[in-house]
């Protein structure tokens, strides 16, 4: 289990980090990139929010451990390039005083990462000046659903998959 990109699984490659493989339908992937925005510093991220606005935005954190951000129309492959990543999902900003996090969440199903993932965007947090929550401040729980393989949200500890009637899992499931 060398390779972090192998598919199939999602991976660790150091003991703090998992990647997640895309899982969503495969049209998505001919998709050509969308805008997206690379956020190595402060300033980059002021830019962005100045042109595409303070959210909701897409967002990923790459292998490499870099944010990207894109529109909220932009699919989390398109941003990703089609790679794993560390986490994805939704984030808004406020810039009334500075930068700020009013709300991120991990919504995204293409790649169903676990709540667990903020730990890529705390790791940025200081290179970037910007204060990210403990926790995503809308945490979505995934899970395959073992008899007919749809994505489902888990709303409400309700653990029936919405297209069959399965039960669904405990555990994310989705390597
Ligand atoms: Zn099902």
């Amino acid at each position: 289990m060398s390779q972090a990109t192998r598919l199939g699984q999602a991976v660790a490659f150091t003991q703090m980090t998992t990647l997640y493989r895309f899982v969503g339908p495969a049209h998505l992937l001919e998709r050509g990139a969308s805008l997206i925005s690379e956020v190595r510093a402060p300033q980059d991220l002021e830019a962005t929010i100045e042109q595409l606005g303070p959210g909701p935005l897409t967002f990923v954190i790459t292998a490499a451990g870099q944010l990207r951000l894109g529109p909220r129309e932009s699919e989390h492959v398109q941003i990703a390039g089609g790679s794993p990543v560390q986490t994805a999902g939704e984030i808004s900003f406020t810039t009334t005083s500075g930068v700020t996090v009013e709300s991120i969440t991990n919504q995204s199903t293409g790649y169903c990462p676990e709540p667990g993932s903020i730990s890529a965007l705390h790791a940025i947090a200081k290179q970037l000046k910007v204060a990210i929550p403990d926790s995503f401040t809308t945490e979505v729980m995934f899970r395959r659903c073992p008899t007919c393989e749809a994505t489902n949200i888990v709303k409400d500890d309700w653990f029936v998959c919405a297209e069959c009637s399965a039960e669904l899992p405990p555990t994310w499931n989705f390597s």
